[in-house]
């Protein structure tokens, strides 16, 4: 048993996770059967605020003193919370302050540290699946909490022209602005995905479309082309309609699960600050899914 494990032996690790919604989460059968390969008792936690009666400002203040209280090794934090709940932490790391948004939050001395795993989660995944794949022209197609956490691990993970397309060209545009004030002008927002897609290396999707309440495809299957890479982000289902269209053509893909692998080992060690073992994570995940 290593450091951080002999230090966490004789207790019971509690963590969890804020969120609306979250009853199916698969993310506490992952952190807990994790932490029991490394012998370790932790104990995950959902705190869905569907449950709660007040609002999202008034309730999480009160929630995260009562996880400090009850002695919390950490959070991992969701819709709607990521933004609402940077205010009320002590700290936050560089990646968190740059995407304006945590998904993690960990104790430490004392104090709420913030953390964002998703991109960093994305960026583990997509290296794995396809570790060659070219990143000069990168389309992303949508521009909302998954896809800012995107966007900027794309950027640093060497992308040099980001063209991003959503539904709501503001959102677009802005997000286009924020990337660039912080990685130099790479990201432009594009209005149509068509021109978008002209002489892409790859795309990444990140609307909600193909989820089992909104099943299809966010853009044409005609434009897909044998040469793009896809990306998705859906995950409930694993094989959205657009990774069979995508696949069926020739296209390289990598598909949402290995982004939410990615951000639950990111998120265990930072709570456990032990070395998650990300295929026996991703082997365990997958059994899970297949058994919903
Ligand atoms: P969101 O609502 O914050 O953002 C979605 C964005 O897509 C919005 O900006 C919306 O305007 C845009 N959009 C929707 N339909 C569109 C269309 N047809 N064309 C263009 N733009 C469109 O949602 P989110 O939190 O970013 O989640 C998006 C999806 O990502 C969900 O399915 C969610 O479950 C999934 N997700 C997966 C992971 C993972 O680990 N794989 C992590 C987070 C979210």
């Amino acid at each position: 048993m290593d450091a951080a494990a002999s230090r966490f032996a004789q207790c019971k690790v509690l963590v969890g996770l804020i969120g609306a919604g979250i009853q199916r989460s698969l993310s506490p059968a992952m952190h807990e059967e994790e932490a029991r390969h490394h012998g370790l008792r932790l104990h995950y936690q959902l705190i869905d605020l569907d449950r709660t009666d007040g609002s999202v400002a008034a309730e999480l203040p009160l929630l995260l003193r009562a996880a400090r209280t009850m002695d919390f090794a950490g959070l991992n934090i969701t819709f709607p919370c990521k933004q609402a709940v940077i205010p009320l932490l002590d700290e936050l790391s560089d990646e968190a302050r740059q995407m304006g948004a945590v998904n993690t939050v960990v104790a430490r001395d004392g104090r709420w540290v913030g953390h964002n795993t998703d991109g960093s989660g994305w960026s583990w995944g997509f290296r794995r699946a396809l570790p060659a794949a070219r990143l000069d022209r990168v389309v992303l197609l949508g521009a909302g909490g998954a896809g800012s956490a995107i966007a900027h691990a794309a950027l640093r993970l060497g992308t040099r022209h980001l063209r991003i397309v959503d539904e709501d060209v503001q959102r677009a545009r802005k997000l286009a602005g924020e990337l660039n004030a912080i990685h130099g002008k790479r990201a432009v927002a594009v209005a149509g995905i068509a021109s978008a897609l002209e002489g892409a290396d790859g795309l990444i999707h990140a609307t909600p479309t193909g989820m089992d309440k909104m099943p299809g495809m966010a853009l044409p299957a005609q434009l897909l082309q044998p040469s793009l890479w896809v990306s998705e982000v859906v995950y409930f289902p694993l094989e959205t309609e657009l990774l069979r269209t995508a696949r069926a053509i020739g296209c390289a893909t990598v598909d949402g699960g290995t982004m939410a692998v990615g951000q639950a080992v990111g998120a265990f060690e930072l709570f456990t600050g032990l070395a998650a073992d990300a295929r026996r994570m991703e082997a365990h995940f997958r059994s899970l899914v297949a058994q919903r």
